[in-house]
Formats: structure tokens, C-alpha cells, sequence
């Protein structure tokens, strides 16, 4: 266990904050600010014990280099809206600078102050030492509550723990709560959901859930890769021939495991790629046609996987049943979206696309716990250490 916030003294304490302000942006505009929201337990909190608040965040890729698009003064603002106090920017293409350290050593008990995007140094991502110490000078505490990048050592998320005594927020607190207990506790059956693009990306996570779980359901493009490897044609399915044998393995793995291992029975098949699509059919999935590209699973599938939901004690999703940002097959995810919001099971979703899909089809709020971090969710199920959380003390 990783000590919280509350379990050390912060009161009238200058506290350094890792938080995951890396939100969606259109010309200039936050569309879409729940990583903020989501910060906000922990910094009231700090707020409130009169500790001086400098919260800290990457935004998008500016490639170590200051970049007015990437800028976090619109997070300031909206900050400020949402904690109804100012909240400082501290403004500086280098992040860190002598005005900075000037504006940090002056902020009082309860103030709250926003340093710029760490990304513009190249140091952040490098997890230079010389940049961790540069930023742990700001504070005399270090609270980490970024679980997104959670998975990453940066000079911000395990670097600066080097010079501070390092806590985490409640965000991380609640993101390590449900996945280690869906992990390690599970009420059982114990089903995990994934889809989602390639096998290439998930072969840790279905090992590992090999091991937990009792029933493993596949969707995605990814299942053209299992059922290539049964010697099923895929037509022009997304496929990755040289996965074939990883995906044999898994199946004769969840095999000898007495591990339930679901894939589709029947698909949606069209003639172009998402948008560009004009013919449907579907078809059973060891029957696919030449010419044709699967994109969703079909209504038999559908049912089959919502029965096994319907009766699952925990359910685990990450990745979507089909190419779900078309409305033409989003039908499979929302299928298993509903099916989960149906049973009673505790529902974890890995974060990512699957995060986005509960949000398009409005069951955010029928949901147990809507992981914040999607690659640092499924590096913890794979069982890898998460270094900006063994950064933190042990309780
Ligand atoms: P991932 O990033 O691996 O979780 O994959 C998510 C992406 O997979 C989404 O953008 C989906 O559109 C895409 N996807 C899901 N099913 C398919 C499919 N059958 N063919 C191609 N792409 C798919």
C-alpha cells in the first residue's frame, strides 16, 4: 500500500502536485474536461488543509519544445471556473525560471498555482535529474495523482521522488483500489472484455488475464488474428500475419486453464472501411468472403457475449467490439456497453477507447470505475510495476 495525501502531515506545507491535465483541445478550447474534474478531490483537499498548491501537467506531444498550441493556460482557467479560487499561471516557455521560483516561494497557505506544459522541456520525458530537482526546489511535499502517465518515468512522475517525500493523490489511490482488487479479489466469474485494434498490443494483458479471470471475450480487430490463426479466412480484415502463432498459443493456453475463451460467431462485413462503406452483410465468422472487411461483431455474437455478462460477477473491458466511431458499427459496443450497465457486476473500464465509448453512449455514470490512465491500466493488469507509483512511500 502507497501513502495518500491523508496519511501525512500537509498542513501549511508548499506541495508540488503531478496531475493529468492532458485534455482534448479545439481552437483554444477544452471540449471535454473530466481529467480536470477528476483532479479536483485531491487539490480541495490540499486546499483545505491550508497547504500552497502547484499543480504540475504535460499536454499533448509538443516534442520538448515550448509550443503556444500546447500552452495549459486554458486549464488554468477552467481550473479557476471549477474551484470557484484563482488559480496562478505561471507562465514561462522553460516551465521553470527564475520568476517561477520567485512566484512559488511567495505563494501563500491555500493558493493555488499552475506551472506551464512540462513537455516543453525535454528533460520532463528524459527523467533528467537535473529537471526533477529543478521542480522538486518548488515544494517541500510531492503528490503524484496522475495515473495516465503513471506508467512512464518522467522527471515528473518517479525523477522528482528522488528529492521529496513522495505521496500519492486520491485519484491514484481510487485507480489502484479497483484494479487491484478486480485483480487480485475478483467476485467471481470474473469476466474480461477486450477489443480494440491489434492482438500486438494486448498479448500481456490476455496472459496475465489468462491467470485471473474466468471468462475471456475477444472483439476488435483483433479477432481477424485469431481466427486467421484457426485457418479461417479474413477477407480484408485488419490482420497481423506474423501474430498468428501468439494467438494459437492463447488459445490452447485459456485451454488448458479451464479459461472460457470467446470470439465472434458471426461478424459485420463491408465492402470499405468505416466511412467509406456503402455495402453491409453479415456473415459467420468462419464463412467471410473475399473482398470484404469485418467491423463489428453480429447480433448472435452479441447476445452470446451479453448472456455471459448478464451472469459475471466482475467485468474488465478495454477496447471496443468494433470500428465503434461509425455508427454503422458501433452496434457490438454498444451491445456490450448495455449488457454491462444491465448486470450486476462490478465494471471496471481500462480507460482509452472504451472509456470514449461509454461517454458517446451516456453509461458513465452506471459504471463502477472508469479507469483515468488506458496504457497505464493495462500495464497494471499485465503485472508490471507502474513507476510513478513505486515512486511513492509504502505505508
Ligand atoms: P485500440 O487502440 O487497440 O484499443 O483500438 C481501438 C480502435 O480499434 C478503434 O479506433 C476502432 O475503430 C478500431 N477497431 C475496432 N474493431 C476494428 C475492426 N474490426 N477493424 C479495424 N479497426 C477496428
Amino acid at each position: 500500500m502507497k501513502k495518500t495525501v491523508k496519511d501525512i502531515d500537509v498542513k501549511g506545507k508548499k506541495i508540488i502536485c503531478r496531475c493529468d491535465f492532458n485534455v482534448p483541445m479545439q481552437d483554444g478550447e477544452i471540449t471535454d474536461d473530466n481529467r480536470i474534474t477528476a483532479a479536483l478531490p485531491t487539490i480541495k483537499y490540499m486546499v483545505e488543509q491550508g497547504a500552497a498548491v502547484i499543480l504540475m501537467s504535460h499536454m499533448g506531444r509538443p516534442k520538448g519544445e515550448p509550443n503556444p498550441k500546447y500552452t495549459l493556460a486554458p486549464v488554468a482557467k477552467r481550473l479557476t471556473e471549477l474551484l470557484g479560487k484563482e488559480v496562478i499561471f505561471a507562465q514561462s516557455d522553460v516551465v521553470v525560471d527564475d520568476k517561477v521560483r520567485a512566484a512559488a516561494a511567495k505563494l501563500k497557505a491555500g493558493q493555488v498555482m499552475l506551472l506551464e506544459n512540462l513537455r516543453f522541456r525535454a528533460e520532463e520525458e528524459k527523467n533528467d535529474p537535473a529537471f526533477a530537482k529543478d521542480l522538486a526546489s518548488l515544494a517541500e511535499i510531492y503528490v503524484n495523482d496522475a495515473f495516465g502517465t503513471a506508467h512512464r518515468a518522467h522527471a515528473s512522475t518517479a525523477g522528482i521522488a528522488d528529492y521529496l517525500p513522495a505521496v500519492s493523490g486520491f485519484l491514484i489511490e481510487k485507480e489502484l483500489k479497483f484494479l487491484g482488487d478486480a485483480l487480485n479479489e475478483p467476485v467471481r466469474p470474473f469476466v474480461a472484455i477486450l477489443g480494440g485494434s491489434k492482438v500486438s498490443d494486448k498479448i500481456a494483458v490476455i496472459n496475465s488475464l489468462l491467470e485471473k479471470a474466468d471468462t475471456i471475450i475477444i472483439g476488435g480487430g483483433m479477432s481477424y488474428t485469431f481466427f486467421a490463426a484457426r485457418g479461417w479466412n479474413v477477407g480484408n480484415s485488419l490482420c497481423e500475419r506474423d501474430k498468428l502463432d501468439v494467438a494459437k498459443e492463447i488459445e490452447e493456453k485459456a485451454k488448458a486453464k479451464g479459461v472460457k475463451f470467446l470470439t465472434a460467431v458471426d461478424i459485420k462485413v463491408a465492402d470499405k472501411f468505416g466511412p467509406d462503406a456503402t455495402k453491409f452483410m453479415y456473415v459467420d465468422a468462419d464463412k467471410m468472403p473475399d473482398g470484404w472487411e469485418g467491423q463489428d461483431i453480429g447480433p448472435k455474437t452479441r447476445e452470446i457475449y451479453a448472456e455471459e455478462i448478464a451472469n459475471a460477477g466482475t467485468v474488465f473491458w478495454n477496447g471496443p467490439m468494433g470500428v465503434f466511431e461509425y455508427y454503422e458499427f458501433a452496434g457490438g459496443t454498444k451491445a456490450v456497453a448495455d449488457a454491462i450497465v444491465k448486470s450486476n457486476a462490478v465494471s471496471i473500464i481500462g480507460g482509452g477507447d472504451s472509456a470514449s465509448a461509454a461517454k458517446q453512449f451516456r453509461i458513465e455514470d452506471e459504471i463502477t470505475h472508469i479507469s483515468t490512465g488506458g496504457g497505464a491500466s493495462l500495464e497494471f493488469l499485465e503485472g508490471k510495476a507502474l513507476p510513478g507509483v513505486e515512486a511513492l512511500q509504502d505505508k
